[in-house]
């Protein structure tokens, strides 16, 4: 792969226009001297260049047939764009966000109706409209915000409205996004007390039939829901210690899991309470329109693997908190 890494193509990809789930690529290395292109779908195929490198040919399967990529540079030679179907992508900066620095982060939602809040502990409905059971997984991949597992086929799923949502991944926060009201909090590994929050909150993202691939954009059609369960410091978690397992270490890296399915309602608490309101993403672009289900029964992991996940990610992965759900009521 010398010619193709010389040529610096390799990276992540955004247009100018997110509409779809071909708004984001990544183009990487492959074995055999290949460049493996995809979108956040997880749809991908080979490459292969003509004229030089500057210009790249999907070889096969590619959804618009067999497309040429133009890839332009500045006058130093510095890659600076790709052109593929008259749409123009730029390389997008490693992250593009940053935790700890959330007044620089994009902003596509509707302020008034954001995520996280501070939720009551008790007088929730019952039981969550929701089903889990055990199904195939993708992988398990480090985007360097989380690790977050994605599913093969839908591994469970969950009503909202007049609509049902299908679970399509689940991920982690530490400490826990949304906050509990009357909790006395967790105290981090250097002491530091975070009233209100537990020390881990898992996210479970469904997303509704017209769903195509990237939730983000999906949640601007509204086409999300989201279940939240609190983590609380307790007793070793199997369910986890699985993940933690095939969890890599380092960010932009995914593995495939070694066991053949995950079962969401392991992770579920067995109370099966939950406050309900109208939030939005807790990561850019922040989009409203998501449907949110708090459980209020937290479940448990030990500290060791608490602190695998807080070790790992290297600083807080909670969004702050932008308002407060009062007792039975909804937005
Ligand atoms: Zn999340």
């Amino acid at each position: 792969m010398a010619k193709e890494a010389a040529h610096g193509i390799a990276g992540h990809y955004v247009r100018d226009q997110p509409e779809n789930d071909w708004h984001k690529v990544t183009i990487e290395e492959g074995s055999g001297g290949t460049l493996r292109w995809s979108n956040v779908a997880g749809r991908s195929w080979s490459l292969e260049f003509l004229n030089n490198g500057d210009e790249l040919r999907s070889t096969k399967d590619c959804p618009y047939g067999e497309q040429k990529l133009e890839i332009q540079r500045d006058g130093a030679g510095k890659l600076v764009s790709l052109r593929f179907n008259n749409e123009v992508y730029r390389r997008e900066e490693k992250h593009g966000w940053e935790y700890g620095h959330e007044e620089h982060w994009p902003f596509l939602g509707d302020p008034k109706v954001q995520s996280p809040v501070e939720v009551p502990k008790k007088g929730g409905k019952s039981p969550l409209p929701g089903s889990y059971s055990k199904m195939n997984v993708a992988n398990v991949e480090n985007n360097g915000h989380t690790f977050q597992v994605n599913y093969k086929d839908a591994g469970g799923e969950v009503d909202a409205g007049q609509q049902t949502y299908k679970l399509v991944q689940f991920h982690f926060h530490s400490p826990s996004e949304h906050t509990q009201t009357g909790y006395a909090g967790w105290t981090d590994e250097q002491g530091k007390q975070y009233p209100g929050h537990y020390a881990m909150e898992v996210h479970f993202v469904h997303t509704n039939g017209t769903f195509k691939g990237d939730p983000q954009t999906a949640a601007r059609r509204q086409d999300l829901a989201v279940v939240g369960v609190f983590i609380r410091e307790g007793a070793h978690n199997p369910e986890l210690e699985a993940i933690w397992k095939e969890s890599p270490d380092q960010e932009g890296k995914d593995t495939s899991l070694a066991f053949d399915g995950i079962n969401a309602s392991k992770l579920m608490p067995a109370n099966s309470n939950y406050q309900t309101y109208q939030g939005s993403l807790t990561t850019p672009p922040l989009s409203s329109g998501v449907n949110w289900f708090v459980m209020d029964e937290p479940i448990e992991a030990s500290p060791q693997q608490i602190e695998k996940f807080r070790s790992v990610m290297k600083r807080n992965t909670n969004r702050s908190i932008r308002g407060r759900l009062s007792s039975g009521a909804q937005r």
